[in-house]
């Protein structure tokens, strides 16, 4: 590993932009650390997040080495989306990582890999970069489909569209990429293949209907940027340390953090990751940023947070029974935060910030019947349904998601109460 690859993780930003939590911008909490009704994607739930927020304050104040956090409560009572309010409030670019108890438990790595690739999940790296980038308007070219016979297809539409800047680096750095900086000038025409990702230069001389019969239509069209490509001085950008990790240790390294088939990762490979991070930072080119995960007095530790839904019951691997089922010297170390169910208000303006989040259009009554659904299963399920229904929407050619649509999807979806019952319904027609 002569230089360390990092360009790939650029992108790696915008893995899960809607993830079930992704609503949940903070604690919602003022500045007296009073938790406010509704606020951050947050709801309800007040006490918890109260106290949440004295551990934020305790680790902003590096008070609260040597300890850990259980939340504790029934099962989507909000446990995760506290622990991410955790995250997202010690600063936007901080790393939140998750694991399952189970997860460790996995034949294809050992517990300590699965451990130690929790761990660096949960430790960014903001990295200052230079990097060359072409600064200037990048025109988005759509094209419709011109018409079947040859002269109809000049009067095909064009629209143009300007894109924001995001796009005019990630478009720079892909041009550079793909045909070298010569070689593009301002007002060319390329064309993106929008499956493949292969981009071609179609030069100034760019003939619609030409183009477009012979690239098909899912390719996406871009004007250059009338600037000239140009130098800019700090790209600032945030990976994990398990990112770096595995870019470095595999050869399809970002096809396999897409696909979580990560392995096991060296030794080696970790210790000269961190002997590069610690010199980036001796140079003022890299900033550690502590995540959410678990507890340790070592600055290169994350913070860690345990949620259980279990009650009194046995310790695994264990006959001991003990309270969540965690042995009791450790419990001793918690902070124990407790999580209390959701009243039907609180899950209707769940269920409306998650239709905002999700860019959903819903009736008054689709949202009456969704909350009840939420009562009567879970809010988790309710959720769910979100997405679900406006599929169903989308495809009898609806705007708006209407109860029809809730009812099919709720049908056509199993909660866990009816998936339970119809196991023990159909039981002797499953394997054993
Ligand atoms: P489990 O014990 O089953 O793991 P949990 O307590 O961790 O559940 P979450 O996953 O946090 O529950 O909650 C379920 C869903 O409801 C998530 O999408 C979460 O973001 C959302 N949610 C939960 N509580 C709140 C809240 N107070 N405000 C806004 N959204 C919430």
């Amino acid at each position: 590993m002569a230089e360390l690859k990092l360009s790939e993780s650029r992108d790696l930003t915008r893995i899960e932009r809607i993830g079930a939590h992704s609503h949940i911008r903070g604690l919602g909490l003022d500045s007296t650390l009073e938790p406010r009704a509704v606020s951050e994607g947050m709801v309800g739930q007040t006490s918890a997040r109260k106290a949440a927020g004295v551990i934020l304050q305790m680790i902003k104040e590096g008070k609260i080495a040597g300890r850990a956090v259980l939340l504790a409560g029934q099962p989507g009572t909000g446990k995760t989306a506290i622990a991410m309010g955790i995250a997202k409030s010690l600063g936007q670019e901080t790393p939140f990582a998750m694991i399952a108890g189970s997860e460790l438990f996995s034949l294809e790595m050992s517990k300590t890999e699965a451990l130690m690739q929790a761990f660096r999940k949960a430790i960014g790296v903001r990295i200052k970069e230079e990097t060359e980038v072409i600064e200037g308007e990048v025109v988005e070219v759509q094209i419709d489909r011109p018409a079947v016979s040859g002269a109809a297809s000049k009067t095909g539409k064009l629209t143009l569209k300007t894109t924001e800047m995001e796009t005019v680096y990630d478009l720079g750095a892909k041009m550079i990429e793909a045909l070298g900086k010569e070689k593009v000038q301002s007002g060319d025409v390329i064309a993106i293949d929008k499956a493949s990702g292969k981009i071609t230069k179609l030069g100034r001389s760019f003939s619609r209907s030409r183009d477009y019969d012979a690239m098909g239509p899912q390719t996406k069209f871009l004007q250059c940027p009338d600037g000239e490509l140009q130098k800019r001085k700090e790209v600032v950008h945030c990976v994990t340390l398990h990112e770096i990790d595995v870019i470095n240790s595999r050869t399809q390294g970002f096809l396999a953090l897409f696909t979580g088939d990560t392995g096991e990762i060296r030794a080696e490979v970790r210790e000269q990751i961190d002997t590069k991070v610690a010199e980036w930072r001796e140079e003022g080119k890299a900033e550690i940023v502590p995540g959410v995960l678990f507890i340790d007095e070592n600055e290169m530790s994350p913070i860690l947070v345990v949620a259980t839904n279990r009650g009194i019951t046995t310790i695994r691997g264990t006959n001991y029974k003990s309270p969540h089922g965690i042995p009791i010297d450790l419990l001793d170390r918690l902070l124990i935060i407790s999580t209390q169910p959701y009243s039907e208000d609180e899950i209707r303006k769940i269920l409306d910030i998650r239709c905002q989040e999700e860019d959903v259009e819903m009736s008054e009554e689709a949202k009456v019947l969704l909350t009840k659904i939420g009562v009567e299963t879970s809010l988790r399920y309710a959720i769910h349904l979100i997405t679900a229904a406006a599929l169903a929407c989308q495809k009898r050619k609806g705007k708006i998601v209407e109860m029809e649509d809730i009812s099919r999807v709720y049908q056509l979806f199993l909660d866990v109460k009816r998936s339970t019952q119809y196991l023990m319904e159909y039981q002797n027609q499953y394997m054993f």
